[in-house]
């Protein structure tokens, strides 16, 4: 794991951006993230909904607990008492889904709408067609979903070592976050969220305008699993 002194540095180096660092804990056992914790971090990121249930319960009520992995509609209930933030919606179903269970817990959740921009087909998220259409069924139904908040986008870039690729897909997702916000969200300051980069490429994000990154082996050490 990540020392004192390098952490501070990468928060640091966040904050000066005002880039929010998700601390990426899936797979990573509670002690280590009490160790994070305990250096001052406060934003997780997993992406197993039973994992987030288990840890959830064993660590500081005032965790912010990002789910950022794909998430099945059957599976909202467990989260939705204590969610900070969905990253990856990429259905209308599933923010109706949210929605119910927000409403159940009488709560608003945040989410963000995921945009696929990578050249893998086996990563999630709308395209761009869809996003809009997705938009469209929310604006027509706005009053009926008024326990989700959609702020923002989320993606990732291709797996590739070719950064001009990487640049290009970060590129396309900030001029869509761009382009909603000032079409579907004007005057909606909570629209704000372009959550995009990893431990392997979160540099080029910020610089194509991301504002929250999700990195996990930079801090966490490797995985054995995804
Ligand atoms: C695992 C994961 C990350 C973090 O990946 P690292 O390369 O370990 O930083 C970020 N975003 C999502 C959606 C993930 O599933």
């Amino acid at each position: 794991m990540i020392n004192e002194v390098e952490w501070k540095k990468l928060h640091d180096e966040l904050t000066a951006k005002n880039v929010t660092l998700i601390a990426v804990s899936k797979t990573k056992p509670v002690e280590e993230i009490l160790a994070a914790y305990d250096l001052g971090q406060r934003e997780f990121g997993e992406n197993y909904v039973q994992e987030l249930v288990e840890k959830q319960l064993q660590l500081p009520a005032d965790i912010h607990w990002h789910y950022i992995g794909h998430l099945q509609s059957n599976k909202v209930k467990y989260i939705a008492p204590f969610v900070h933030l969905i990253h990856a919606v990429d259905s209308f179903k599933l923010l109706v889904e949210i929605n119910k269970q927000a409403a159940k817990n009488s709560r608003i959740i945040d989410v963000l709408l995921q945009l696929h921009v990578a050249d893998e087909e086996t990563k999630f998220g709308f395209d761009e067609k869809e996003l809009i259409e997705c938009l469209e069924y929310y604006e027509a139904q706005k009053e009926q979903l008024a326990n989700i908040r959609i702020c923002g986008l989320m993606g990732m870039a291709t797996n590739t070592e070719d950064t001009t690729k990487i640049r290009s897909d970060f590129k396309r997702l900030y001029a869509v976050f761009k382009n909603i916000a000032q079409s579907y969200f004007i005057g909606k300051n909570y629209f704000s969220i372009c959550s995009m980069g990893m431990s392997g490429d979160y540099e080029l994000a910020i610089e194509e305008g991301s504002n929250m990154v999700r990195i996990g082996s930079l801090i966490f050490g490797d995985r054995r699993y995804n």
